[in-house]
């Protein structure tokens, strides 16, 4: 007997419409100000307040994103700073001070890229793990009425 789709959508789906900075929830409604209406790197870095389509609320609470920078965002950067230094010191050996190191520095413009897309993915993950939309109790008693051990 094929297991019914669980009724809030999949991690694929939602994690594409993340990668496309849309509402995890609809995936119509874009998560941040468009980048041509940008003002400000407050504007860049912070999320509607929520979809204007399905009424999603982005950030639940203060904080809420905290933990995609620093694990998502400062997670990339990290492996890749740390993939591409190594690299560096296995092929070329430079010492402390060698200016070779400034390959590195462009690592902080990556975070800053990153930042958009790190906040909308541990959004779908979120989503996904917690939704925001509940069964309903119809949705449960259709479920009990349908379990046939
Ligand atoms: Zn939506």
């Amino acid at each position: 007997m094929p297991s019914a789709p669980p009724k809030h959508g999949h991690l694929w789906t939602f994690l594409r419409r993340a990668f496309a900075l849309r509402c995890p929830e609809c995936g119509l409604s874009p998560i941040f100000r468009p980048l041509r209406e940008v003002k400000d790197l407050y504007d860049y870095f912070t999320p509607l307040d929520g979809c204007p389509h399905c009424g999603y609320a982005y950030e639940r609470e203060d904080g809420y994103f905290l933990l995609s920078i620093w694990v998502l965002n400062y997670g990339i950067v990290s492996v890749v700073g740390l993939i591409a230094g190594t690299y560096i010191q296995s092929h070329y050996h430079p010492d402390v001070f060698s200016p070779m190191w400034l390959w590195l520095c462009p690592l902080p413009v990556l975070s800053m890229l990153l930042v958009r897309h790190s906040k909308s993915v541990f959004l779908a993950i979120d989503h996904y793990i917690d939704p925001h939309v509940k069964p309903t109790s119809n949705d449960a008693a259709d479920h009990e009425s349908s379990y046939h051990p």
